[in-house]
């Protein structure tokens, strides 16, 4: 038996160590998850009740085409409905374009480092994969993007902010890029950590789309909304390129609870609000003691911040914040080997963190500056 040649290039997904195995072989009571940025402060209290209720409906197959859901969610973008695809998380909306549009016969153009999906599932396709090294300062080389665009590219994906240096494109820096991208070309614009985004130049995609047609969003509710287990997200195009996606659509690929949740999550956006408040304010928290222990980070505008330790390995840093009860990503498998990623939680949590590395950094003979100047 032989699959397709690319299948073999392919690595099945590694998760992070889950909670209870930390426990278990650390022997510790109380492990804290801050790698997959998901929402430290859950989800809406409302959220869960409509879930709750929704439970009593579990033998009755999904509206596949999620209309009340979709009705709420393009009064909310101000978009017309038929401009939505939705998905079994963003992750399954992304896999739809590539099963799309992608053959052997095409290329798809992305950065590199950024979120794996998108080469994982066009590698799937058989695809040719043009990976773009991002800037030293962690944003999407548009210039060099633009010039690795040829007549086979049908998709190039910008991720934005990107996952994992959290920096993001400008509006104008959108429209021009946007404006040099052939038509024939789709630009996947994966917007995953929009909500928390406070930057006053970051573009306004819904808008944009309006006046370039072959522009592509791609959003979920597994982040700020707090509903990643649930698995629903969208993606919003012309809705001439979704009624050709449409029919690749599995029919109940979003579940009756992960809509329920979705409409109830729009009801009561404060959340997202206070959310994104409050992950500023840890956000500040992280910025500050990187610049006391002059430690490189990239300026992020998600809920998560990449850090250099420069002379020691992610690896290193990982495996200490884990003895200690905190699981984080080390930047190794994500290209960045000497750098971890924290997804900002609590302030609690990252209070816990931030004295837990500044500790280490002390054995290390590393002192914040503020403690050096009084010496
Ligand atoms: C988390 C994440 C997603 C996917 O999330 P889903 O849970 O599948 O909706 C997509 N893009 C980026 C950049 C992410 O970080």
């Amino acid at each position: 038996m032989k699959a397709k040649e690319q299948i073999y290039s392919l690595k099945a997904y590694k998760p992070g160590k889950p909670i209870e195995e930390v426990k278990r072989e650390l022997g510790l009571t109380s492990v804290t998850k801050l790698a997959s940025n998901e929402n430290p402060f859950g989800c809406a209290p409302a959220v869960k009740e409509a879930v709750l209720d929704e439970l009593e409906q579990v033998s009755i197959y999904p509206d596949g085409y999620a209309a009340e859901v979709r009705t709420k969610l393009s009064e909310y973008l101000a978009v017309k409905p038929e401009q939505i695809l939705f998905g079994n998380g963003s992750d399954e909306v992304i896999e739809m374009f590539c099963r799309t549009f992608l053959s052997s016969e095409s290329n798809t153009v992305m950065a590199t480092p950024t979120f794996p999906q998108y080469k994982h599932n066009s590698v799937i396709e058989g695809a040719k994969i043009v990976e773009v090294p991002l800037l030293d300062d962690g944003k999407h080389d548009l210039d060099k993007m633009l010039q690795a665009i040829n007549e086979d590219t049908k998709i190039v994906w910008l991720c934005t902010p990107n996952n994992p240096t959290g920096r993001y494109i400008t509006e104008e820096e959108l429209v021009s890029f946007m404006e040099q991208v052939p038509s024939h070309v789709l630009v996947g614009c994966d917007e995953a950590y929009r909500e928390y985004v406070v930057a006053n130049d970051y573009p306004d995609t819904i808008a944009l789309q309006r006046q370039y047609p072959n522009l592509v969003i791609f959003r979920t509710f597994s982040k700020a909304f707090g509903l990643a287990s649930l698995r629903i997200g969208y993606g919003v195009a012309h809705e001439d390129l979704m009624k050709v996606v449409e029919p690749v659509r599995e029919p109940f690929n979003t579940s009756r609870v992960s809509q329920r949740a979705a409409i109830t999550a729009l009801d009561h956006l404060d959340f997202i609000e206070t959310c994104r408040e409050r992950n500023r304010e840890g956000m500040l928290l992280y910025e500050n003691f990187c610049k006391q222990h002059q430690l490189d980070y990239y300026p992020s505008q998600g809920n998560f911040i990449l850090i250099d330790f420069k002379t020691s390995q992610g690896d290193e840093v990982f495996h200490y914040l884990l003895t200690k009860g905190y699981i984080v990503r080390s930047g190794n498998a994500l290209g960045f080997p000497t750098c971890v990623r924290i997804t900002v939680g609590s302030k609690e949590q990252n209070e816990g963190i931030i004295h837990l590395l500044s500790d280490w950094l002390k054995r290390k003979g590393i002192h914040p500056k503020t403690e050096a100047a009084s010496e």
